[in-house]
């Protein structure tokens, strides 16, 4: 292919240049296989949502004399379309992170108020699940980086503990200081995931088979997009799990200076 060639050219002028060269190269080429990849996974997911979309429309036109039959088709007609939505706005996300556009809003971020909104978009969930959430830890935290980013990946560390918990049980959410880091950890009592499992569910698409044994409606994009909004803002993900005992995911990122307008007030000055 042409970059090839261009390579092969350099090598005749210097070896340095060659080096540089392919490094770029190989660094083009996998973002592109990256995108190709992702086009592919996504199109294949987005198939199936879809067909059903379809079939269930035509199955409603064909029971339209029985209005049990098309409640019925109506209400997993319906339910399918949120699945559908919900895949879309997960893509979306994922692919602007994956984009390589610098975070385009970056100020300093109260960690109070990243996981505020992470709880509060899932309280919901937690109430139809039985499942209650309790906050604890460290206040008056910071970190530089996009709010809204942070809060989609604390929100999807909760949906999930909360989907993979059994009903009664409570999910925690603990932020800490350690060093020069902000630790918000999302613990649960649930089905926990397997040795193996543990690298791969930050795979785009990739879902454990237990989890997909539940029928949780998952879409297999929730951990993915959280691994690449932390690294976006310079930290990682950890996680420690037990089949059967529980998950904890920690998201570890670089501790901000407390803005000065938010300081705590010390003693006015005489
Ligand atoms: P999904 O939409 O399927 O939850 P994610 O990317 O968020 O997709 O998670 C990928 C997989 O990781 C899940 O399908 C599930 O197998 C596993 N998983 C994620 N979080 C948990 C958890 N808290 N407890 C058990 N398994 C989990």
């Amino acid at each position: 292919s042409e970059p090839r060639l261009v390579a092969a050219r350099a090598t005749a002028i210097s070896p340095r240049l060659t080096l540089v060269l392919i490094r770029d190269i190989t660094e083009r080429e996998r973002v592109e296989e990256m995108r190709r990849d992702f086009v592919a996974n996504t199109s294949h997911e987005l198939k199936t949502p879809v067909g059903a979309v379809s079939l269930l429309a035509e199955a409603i036109e064909m029971a339209a004399d029985d209005p049990d039959q098309v409640r019925i088709f109506t209400a997993r007609l319906s339910a399918e379309a949120s699945r559908l939505g919900a895949l879309t706005s997960r893509i979306m996300s994922l692919s602007r992170l994956q984009a390589s556009a610098e975070l385009t809003e970056v100020r300093d971020v109260s960690i109070d108020e990243v996981v505020a909104s992470a709880v509060d978009a899932h309280t919901l969930q937690a109430d139809s699940a039985q499942v209650s959430i309790v906050r604890g830890g460290t206040r008056g935290l910071y970190v530089r980086g996009e709010a809204q980013v942070l809060s989609e990946a604390v929100g999807n560390l909760i949906a999930n503990a909360i989907a993979y918990s059994p009903q009664g049980s409570s999910v925690g959410v603990g932020v800490k200081s350690v060093d020069e880091v902000v630790e918000i950890a999302v613990t649960d009592r649930g089905i926990g995931i397997h040795e193996s499992d543990q690298n791969r569910v930050f795979e785009r698409f990739y879902r454990a088979d237990q989890a997909r044994s539940r029928r949780t409606g998952g879409t297999g994009l929730g951990l993915s997009i959280v691994k690449h909004a932390v690294q976006r803002h310079g930290g990682e993900v950890r996680l420690w799990s037990r089949p059967g005992r529980g998950s904890t995911f920690t998201i570890r990122l670089p501790l901000a200076d407390v803005p000065e307008d938010r300081a705590p007030r010390t003693k006015a000055r005489r």
